[in-house]
């Protein structure tokens, strides 16, 4: 079967190009995509190359940050925590410096494990996602963009430096291995926000542990509360459940020491 390769060489020419997302497949990295071709588990009519449509940028104005879909993992490692800290955990240099910041938010969750790592540290950041498609621009915090991503183009992503932040993940001696689970969490003024991946398909938002965030260990527990824990390839369901209040733990007792 022939395919249709579009490399529009402007961001106005990939929106154009794009249009209501009907049939194309968008390649960022290509570190997932790329795989889902070759094993034939997708089938492409019309691909478009994002790699010169100008969406590689990082831009800072006072505490407002902007972030292009084609941003490299890579360029996000020296950031604050908990985005710098789980960026620095996907996978190893290689992929880090290949795997872009949209196609993290846009993975498509597999059965065997979780994707979409940076999910989390930008749910906690209050993020918002500007993307394109059907109905035009929009602009969703995370949550709201994760639940209706089907058919849009991302162009970048938005957030505040927070005050103090942290990340906390299960780790493995394996390198190059997706994250069975993690935790993010972000403090601005007042407010505690927490999210972790692992715990469902897309990132999530842990609402009954932020209201118990002043006590580290009740939170932990409340935050089963907010997950939908399930059995594959890199964690049971059980293991998950005793290791999520640790996590939750963690991050609030790192927050604390950093603010
Ligand atoms: C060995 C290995 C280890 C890995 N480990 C991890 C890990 O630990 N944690 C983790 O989170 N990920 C991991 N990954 C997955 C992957 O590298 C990251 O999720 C990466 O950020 C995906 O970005 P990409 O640019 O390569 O996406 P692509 O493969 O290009 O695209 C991924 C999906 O997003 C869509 N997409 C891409 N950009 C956009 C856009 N701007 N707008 C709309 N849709 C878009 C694509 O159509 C596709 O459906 C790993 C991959 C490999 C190969």
């Amino acid at each position: 079967m022939s395919v249709d390769v579009l490399i529009p060489e402007t961001t106005d020419a990939a929106v154009e190009a794009f249009g209501d997302g009907t049939d194309i497949t968008v390649i960022a990295g290509g570190t997932i995509v790329m795989q889902l071709l070759n094993y034939r588990r997708i089938t492409v009519s019309k691909a478009m190359l994002l790699n010169k449509a100008g969406l590689s940028y990082l831009r800072q104005s006072d505490s407002t940050w902007t972030v292009g879909a084609m941003t490299p993992l890579s360029d996000l490692l020296g950031m604050f925590s908990p985005l710098g800290a789980c960026a620095a955990n996907v996978a190893d240099h290689e992929v880090q410096y290949q795997a872009t910041i949209g196609g993290n938010l846009c993975a498509p969750t597999p059965p065997e494990h979780p994707s979409g790592d940076l999910q989390g540290p930008l749910i906690a950041l209050g993020a918002t996602v500007r993307s394109v498609g059907a109905g035009g621009e929009r602009t969703d915090g995370v949550e709201e963009f994760l639940a209706s991503r089907a058919g849009r183009l991302v162009l970048d992503i938005s957030f505040e430096t927070p005050q103090a932040g942290a990340f906390a993940a299960l780790d493995r001696p394996h390198t190059r291995h997706f994250t069975a689970l993690a935790v993010s969490g972000v403090k601005s003024g007042d407010t505690v926000r927490l999210a972790a991946t692992g715990v469902g398909p897309v990132g999530v938002r842990l609402l009954s542990a932020e209201a118990a965030a002043g006590d580290p260990e009740a939170a932990g527990n409340a935050a089963l509360a907010d997950a939908v824990l399930r059995d594959d390839a890199l964690a049971s369901a059980w293991y998950r459940e005793r290791t999520l209040p640790s996590l939750v733990a963690r991050v609030l007792n790192e927050i604390k020491e950093a603010s």
